[in-house]
C-alpha cells in the first residue's frame, strides 16, 4: 500500500539531486540544499512571448527540473529511448509496483555505469501517480506526459480507476506547461475511445495535428519503445493513440 513509499509533501521537498546527481553538480549551495526556486527564477520561468512557461537556460542550469513524466512506466523502455533523444531534459518514470520500479532503477544504474556520461537524465520513482502527482511537480512544470498502454479497467464500475478522466486531466493540465503534450496509446479500442473522448471533452487540451505528429520524434516510440508496445507489435495488434496539447484557458 501507499504507506510503503515516502511521498513528499510538496514539489519543494523532492530531492531530485538524488535522482540526477550529474545535473546538480554545478548547482549553487542553495539548490544543493534542495530548496525551491527563488521568486526571481520563477519569474524568469514565465517570461516567454506566448505565455508558455519556458525555463530560461540560466534558471534551468541553477535548478534543473524534471520536464517529462512517463506515468505507469512499467519496465522503463520509453525512458531509455527518450534519454538519448533528449539528453538535456530530465525525465522520470512513475511506477506503482515496487519490484518493477526497483528493476527500472537498477536498469538505469547499469546503463550509467556502462555508458559513462549517458543516461544521467532519466530516473524512476515508486509512487501512485493517480494520487500524488502534484506532490512532485509544480504548476506548469511538465512539457510532456506519457501514458503508454495503461491498465484498461474493463468493467464499468472500475472506470473510475482509469488514469485518464476529467478529474485527473484537470490535475495534469495544472502541472503541464502551456504547449506541453500529453501522449496516450493503448491496444484496447474501448480504452482508446475513452481516453480520446475525455481529452476532447476537456477545455484545456486540443488534438495535435497529423502534420505535427509526423514531425514529432516521440510518436514512433509510443508503440516501439515500451515492453508492452513491443508485445502488442509482436502479436500484430492494433493500437489507438490520442495525443493532445495543453492550451491556455479560453484559447
Ligand atoms: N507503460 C508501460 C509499457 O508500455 O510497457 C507499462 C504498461 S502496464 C500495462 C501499466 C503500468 O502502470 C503497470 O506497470 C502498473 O504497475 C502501472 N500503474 C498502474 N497504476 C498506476 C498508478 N496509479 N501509478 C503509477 N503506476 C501505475
Amino acid at each position: 500500500s501507499d504507506s510503503h513509499f515516502p511521498v513528499p509533501n510538496n514539489p519543494c521537498e523532492c530531492d531530485w539531486k538524488e535522482h540526477f546527481p550529474a545535473f546538480f553538480k554545478d548547482a549553487t549551495g542553495e539548490v544543493e540544499n534542495g530548496s525551491c526556486a527563488t521568486e526571481n527564477m520563477k519569474a524568469e520561468n514565465r517570461s516567454s512571448e506566448n505565455g508558455a512557461i519556458v525555463p530560461s537556460s540560466q534558471a534551468e542550469k541553477l535548478e534543473p527540473k524534471v520536464r517529462f513524466a512517463d506515468v505507469g512506466c512499467g519496465f522503463g523502455g520509453l525512458l531509455v529511448k527518450l534519454s538519448v533523444l533528449f539528453p538535456d531534459k530530465l525525465m522520470v518514470g512513475m511506477e506503482l509496483r515496487d519490484k518493477v520500479s526497483e528493476y527500472v532503477k537498477e536498469r538505469i544504474h547499469a546503463l550509467r555505469v556502462k555508458h559513462p556520461g549517458q543516461y544521467e537524465n532519466i530516473s524512476c520513482l515508486r509512487t501512485n501517480a493517480m494520487k500524488y502527482l502534484p506532490n512532485y511537480f509544480e504548476k506548469g512544470q511538465l512539457e510532456k506526459m506519457f501514458f503508454l498502454f495503461p491498465d484498461p479497467h474493463f468493467k464499468e464500475k472500475n472506470h473510475r480507476r482509469r488514469i485518464i478522466s476529467q478529474t485527473l486531466l484537470a490535475e495534469y493540465a495544472y502541472i503541464m506547461a502551456i504547449g506541453g503534450i500529453i501522449y496516450t496509446i493503448t491496444d484496447v479500442e474501448e480504452l482508446g475511445e475513452w481516453m480520446k473522448s475525455n481529452l476532447d471533452a476537456h477545455p484545456l487540451f486540443e488534438p495535435v495535428s497529423e502534420d505535427e505528429l509526423d514531425q514529432d520524434r516521440c510518436v514512433e516510440l509510443l508503440s516501439s519503445a515500451t515492453e508492452e508496445g513491443q508485445k502488442v507489435a509482436r502479436n500484430s495488434g492494433e493500437t489507438f493513440r490520442a495525443i493532445y496539447r495543453r492550451i491556455e484557458s479560453g484559447a
